[in-house]
């Protein structure tokens, strides 16, 4: 069924009774070409190109829990191609520019909203490293602009300029970045998987891999063995327990992050604004609730609920910043659990085992990658190649020393 807004008149007038279910609800069948675990947005959108780009569809997702109920609807959707290290610039700079016409080719409305990202710096050395990455995000052929404090201030008032501890020196926009609606992006994934024939299987846990000789043949799981000629783990925060099921120890810890969202209020933040030295950042819903988020909680868990430390911190960072959202009122708070690798940059690779492929190792920053992580692992599945814009994402990088230390803050995420 084809979405449009004569399709939403149509069914307003007869009562809305001709809405489709948006995919099929399959049987698992005994045998796959490609079996994906985890049906959250990176491993909806590999099934999706698979078919879409290689035509490879006898594929089935295998998701332990519902669609999009992992860290791709616990987000706080923000959508940027501002990375500075090559291997990252020009992966993100894929992915924006597919996000950039994700709705039309979905048929689909994500709520992509490109209303702008500004970093914040704080001192006359940052405002040198964001002139430096600005640099580098304008020669991957993105935009940033520098900000001054006077265009700041007339384009976001309410910052609390003269704070003591991080006076505001001005900031970095990219203007094409913004936010989207995160469980929509799974929800159009999976329909446009599913119609092109790939079985979307819910409450379905694999809970073993079936690996002879060195090479997969296929998974264990509650609903049954299922045999395949491929398996991809893209399973987020469970990547290193699920690549334990094949044997294979991942260079990953995961961790808690957690997101806050206020009760709706009449449009006031218009951007997404980053506050990184107070650990705090924040956009504002097309519903009006005020969505923001900090650090890590600062302990590896598998516990999908964060933890008061770290609410208080983030509430501390954010009455700094912006004192006025001091009047706002919590609504809800939740965790997730982030998949985090020793530099911060993903793995998009072959693993040593045959027929075994990895994507993981998104850390707090996966949702923007999510069309171009199905994108290059749908790439690397059917041709056995990795994809020009994701080479760098290898996993032997952390045997070699060849790391992507884009966060610049070494191997413990948890400590900076
Ligand atoms: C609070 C928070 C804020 C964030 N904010 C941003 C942001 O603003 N911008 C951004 O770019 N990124 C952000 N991220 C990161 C981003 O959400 C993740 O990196 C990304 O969603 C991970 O990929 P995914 O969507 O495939 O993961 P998930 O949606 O978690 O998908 C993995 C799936 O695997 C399933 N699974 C696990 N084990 C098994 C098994 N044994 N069998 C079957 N299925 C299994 C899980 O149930 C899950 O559904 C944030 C994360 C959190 C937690």
């Amino acid at each position: 069924m084809r979405y449009s807004g004569f399709r939403v008149l149509a069914e307003g007038l007869f009562g809305n009774r001709g809405w489709k279910p948006v995919w099929r609800e399959p049987e698992p069948k005994a045998e796959y070409d490609v079996v994906i675990i985890g049906g959250g947005g990176h491993g909806l959108a590999t099934a999706y190109y698979l078919a879409r780009n290689h035509g490879i569809t006898n594929v089935a997702v295998l998701e332990k829990g519902y669609l999009g109920g992992g860290n791709v609807g616990r987000n706080t959707t923000i959508v940027r191609a501002n990375y500075f290290l090559p291997g990252n610039s020009e992966f993100y700079s894929h992915s924006l520019r597919l996000w950039e016409k994700l709705e039309s080719e979905l048929n689909y409305n994500v709520m992509h909203s490109q209303r702008g990202h500004i970093i914040l710096f704080h001192s006359d050395g940052q405002r040198d490293a964001a002139v430096r990455r600005g640099n580098s995000i304008v020669n991957q052929g993105d935009d940033a602009e520098l900000l001054s404090v006077d265009q700041l201030k007339r384009m976001i008032p309410y910052l609390d300029y003269e704070q003591t501890r991080f006076p505001i020196y001005g900031g970095l926009i990219q203007r094409r970045a913004g936010t989207a609606r995160h469980d929509a992006v799974a929800w159009g994934y999976a329909r446009g998987a599913d119609a092109r024939g790939v079985d979307l299987i819910q409450n379905c846990e694999v809970t073993g891999i079936d690996v002879q000789g060195g090479r997969v043949t296929g998974v264990q799981t509650t609903r049954g063995a299922i045999r395949a000629k491929k398996v991809a783990i893209i399973a987020a925060g469970r990547s290193s327990q699920v690549a334990a099921m094949a044997g294979m120890r991942l260079p990953i810890e995961s961790h808690v992050l957690q997101a806050f969202v206020t009760e709706g209020l009449k449009p006031v933040i218009d951007h997404v604004v980053s506050f990184g030295m107070g650990h705090f950042y924040i956009s504002q819903s097309d519903k009006g609730g005020l969505v923001f988020g900090g650090d890590l909680d600062f302990y590896a868990s598998y516990a999908a609920r964060g933890n008061l430390p770290m609410l208080e911190h983030v509430m501390e960072a954010g009455m700094t910043l912006m004192p006025m959202i001091g009047k706002a009122k919590i609504l809800r708070g939740w965790g997730g659990i982030v998949d985090m690798t020793p530099d911060g940059s993903p793995i998009i690779d072959k693993s040593p085992i045959d027929g075994l492929f990895l994507d993981c190792g998104w850390n707090y920053g996966g949702f923007k990658a999510t069309p171009a992580s199905g994108w290059c692992m749908a790439h690397l599945m059917a041709t056995g190649e990795s994809h020009e814009v994701a080479r760098r994402f290898r996993l032997d990088r952390f045997t070699t020393g060849h790391l992507l230390d884009e966060e610049g803050t070494g191997s413990q995420h948890n400590l900076h």
